[in-house]
C-alpha cells in the first residue's frame, strides 16, 4: 500500500490525490472517478483506428464507448478535417492497426461531412481504405448509416471497380458478399465505367448478364472450382491456377480434405490466411510433425522480409498463438493437438513482425498495469487478448530489443512480475492472466523507483489511463523522482483502450502518450527514450 512509501511520508506541495484534479491543470475526470488529462482530437481518432472499441472497457459499455469513439472522430473532423483524412489513410495503408474496420467507419463519416473538402478527400480516398471486396461492403454498409446515395458517393464506389483487371477479378472471386451486399448491387448503384472490354465482361458476369465476351482467367478459374466435384480435382485446379484460386473461390465441401489445403498452402496462401488456419490444417494433418507442411510454415513463419511484406499485424499473430496453443476454437467447437514447433514459430513471427527497432541503452521501466479493468474487453476484437495479456507482449517487444530493462507489474500496489523475451509468449499469457485482480494507481511505478532507488531514464506504463486510488498524480510522482534522483526520467505512456485519457501531461515535454499495438510504437518509444525525435 502507498501508506508505507517514500512519497506519502515527505511533505509535498506536490501531492493531490487521484480522485481530484491537480490545481491549476486542465485534468478532467475519467471513467473511474479519477481525473487525468483529455488526449488531442487527433490522437482519439489515432487510438480508434489502431484500438477499434469492441469489447469496450471495465467502466464503460461497448455502445458507450463506440459513441464516444465516433464522437472523437467528428471532432477530429472539425478540427483538422483533411489531415485526418489523411492519417485514416496512412493508418489504414501501412497496416498499422490489426483490423481495417475502425478506418472504414471514420472514412464513411468523413463522407458525410459538412466541409466539401473533407468530403472530396474521403470519397476519393474510398479505394486506398477498402482495398477488398469485404471491406468495400463493409463501408457501404456503415457510409449508407451516414448519409444518401448521391452522386459523388457513387462516383467514389464506382471508382473501386475501375482498378486492374486482374486485381479486380481475384477481389470478386474471393470476397463474394458481405454485410447483405453483393458486388451486383453496388455495380447496379456506382455505374462503374467499364474502363476495358474485360472490365466489361466481368462486370456482366457479375450482373449474370453471361455473354461471349472473353472472361478473366481468375473468374474462368473460378467456375471450374465452382463445378468440381472431387477433392481431387479441386486440388487439381489449384495446382493448375496457383494463387488466382484462393480458399474462398472453391466449393466448400472440398474443404475438410487435405490434399486440397496441401494444394493451397504450397500456391502461395497469404500469410494472414495460413496464420488464421493454423489449427484447421493440423486437424487435417497437413501439420503434423516432421511433416513437408510444417516445414512449410516453419519456414514461412520465420521469414521475415516476407512477413514485413505481407503486413501481417503483430496482433493477428497474437491471437493465433493463444487461440492455436490453447487447442480449440473460442466456443470450443473444435480441437486440435497443437504443435510445438509451430508454436514456437508464431512466438518468433510476433517478434519479427515489429520493424527493426534500433536499442536505445537506456535504463527502462517497463510498467504493466494488471488491475482489473485491464482484463475486460480484446484489444481490436481480438479474441483472447485483453488489454493486460497485450500490454505484456508490447513490453516484451521492447524488452528484446533493449539491454537494460525491468518488468514490474501495478495495481494499487507493485506487482513483481517474472516475464522475459526468453519465454514463450503462451506462457507469459497464462502467467499474466492467473495474476489477482487490483484497483489502479498509475504512480506505483515512480513509487516503486524512489523506494528503491532506482536509476531509470524511462517509465513506459502500458495502461488504460483509468487510474484513480493513489494519493499523489502520477505526473506529480514524476516529478519528485526527477527532483530527487537528479534524472531527467522520461515517460511513456502506452494507451491500451480506445478512450480519450491520458495520465501523461501535455505540457511536459519529458512524457509522450502513444498507442498500445500500433505497429510503430516500440520504435517511437525508442526514439523518444534516445532523443531521436
Ligand atoms: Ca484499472
Amino acid at each position: 500500500m502507498p501508506s508505507t512509501s517514500y512519497l506519502s511520508r515527505a511533505a509535498s506541495p506536490l501531492k493531490t490525490p487521484q480522485s481530484e484534479p491537480i490545481p491549476g491543470s486542465s485534468q478532467v475526470e475519467n471513467r473511474a472517478g479519477g481525473f487525468a488529462w483529455e488526449i488531442s482530437s487527433m490522437d482519439r481518432l489515432r487510438r480508434f483506428l489502431i484500438l477499434g472499441s469492441e469489447g469496450g472497457t471495465y467502466y464503460a459499455t461497448e455502445r458507450n464507448l463506440t459513441r464516444q469513439n465516433i464522437d472523437g472522430v467528428k471532432l477530429a473532423l472539425d478540427e483538422n478535417g483533411v489531415a485526418a483524412v489523411q492519417e485514416i489513410i496512412n493508418i489504414s495503408t501501412d497496416g498499422r492497426a490489426p483490423k481495417n474496420d475502425p478506418a472504414l467507419y471514420a472514412l464513411a463519416i468523413a463522407c458525410a461531412h459538412s466541409d466539401e473538402n473533407v468530403r472530396k478527400a474521403a470519397l476519393y480516398a474510398i479505394p486506398r481504405v477498402a482495398r477488398t471486396g469485404t471491406h468495400l461492403f463493409h463501408f457501404a454498409e456503415f457510409v449508407q448509416t451516414q448519409r444518401g446515395w448521391g452522386r459523388a458517393l457513387k462516383s467514389g464506389i464506382a471508382s473501386w471497380y475501375e482498378q486492374d483487371e486482374d486485381k479486380l477479378a481475384y477481389q470478386v472471386v474471393k470476397y463474394r458478399q458481405r454485410d447483405g451486399w453483393t458486388h451486383r448491387d453496388l455495380l447496379r448503384l456506382a455505374h462503374p465505367e467499364a474502363i476495358s472490354p474485360t472490365h466489361a465482361s466481368i462486370f456482366n458476369w457479375l450482373c449474370n448478364r453471361d455473354n461471349d465476351s472473353v472472361l478473366p482467367i481468375t473468374i474462368k478459374a473460378f467456375k471450374y472450382a465452382q463445378a468440381s466435384d472431387s477433392f481431387h480435382e479441386t486440388a487439381n485446379l489449384i495446382k493448375k491456377y496457383g494463387n488466382k484460386l484462393p480458399r474462398e473461390a472453391l466449393n466448400t465441401e472440398h474443404l475438410n480434405s487435405g490434399e486440397v489445403w496441401e494444394a493451397l498452402l504450397y500456391e502461395g496462401m497469404p500469410l494472414t490466411a495460413m496464420i488464421r488456419n493454423l489449427a484447421t490444417m493440423t486437424r487435417i494433418e497437413v501439420l503434423k510433425p516432421m511433416s513437408k507442411g510444417t516445414s512449410y510454415v516453419i519456414e514461412k513463419l520465420s521469414d521475415q522480409e516476407y512477413i514485413h511484406k505481407s503486413k501481417v499485424h503483430p496482433l493477428s499473430i497474437l491471437g493465433a498463438l493463444a487461440t492455436y496453443s490453447s487447442g480449440h476454437s473460442a466456443r470450443g467447437i473444435s480441437s486440435w493437438t497443437p504443435l510445438r514447433e509451430i508454436i514456437d514459430s508464431l512466438n518468433k513471427a510476433f517478434y519479427i513482425s515489429f520493424k527493426n527497432i534500433k536499442p536505445t541503452n537506456k535504463r527502462t521501466l517497463l510498467a504493466l498495469d494488471v488491475s482489473g479493468s485491464m482484463t475486460f474487453g480484446d484489444i481490436g476484437g481480438m479474441p483472447g487478448i485483453d488489454p493486460r495479456i497485450g500490454s505484456a507482449a508490447m513490453a516484451l517487444v521492447t524488452a528484446s530489443t533493449e539491454p537494460n530493462y525491468h518488468i514490474v507489474g501495478f495495481s494499487h500496489e507493485l506487482i513483481p512480475l517474472s516475464i522475459s523475451p526468453n519465454e514463450r509468449l503462451d506462457d507469459v499469457i497464462s502467467n499474466i492472466s492467473g495474476l489477482p485482480f487490483g484497483r489502479t494507481d498509475c504512480a506505483q511505478p515512480m513509487i516503486y523507483a524512489l523506494n528503491n532507488k532506482l536509476e531509470i531514464d524511462t517509465f513506459c506504463i502500458y495502461t488504460d489511463n483509468e487510474t484513480y486510488f493513489g494519493n499523489i498524480h502520477p505526473m506529480q510522482a514524476l516529478y519528485e523522482y526527477r527532483r530527487i534522483s537528479g534524472i531527467n526520467s522520461k515517460l511513456v505512456i502506452i494507451g491500451m483502450t480506445a478512450d480519450k485519457f491520458s495520465i501523461a501531461d501535455p505540457n511536459d515535454s519529458g512524457s509522450l502518450d502513444v498507442i498500445g499495438f500500433d505497429t510503430a510504437t516500440p520504435q517511437v518509444i525508442a526514439d523518444f527514450s534516445a532523443d531521436r525525435f
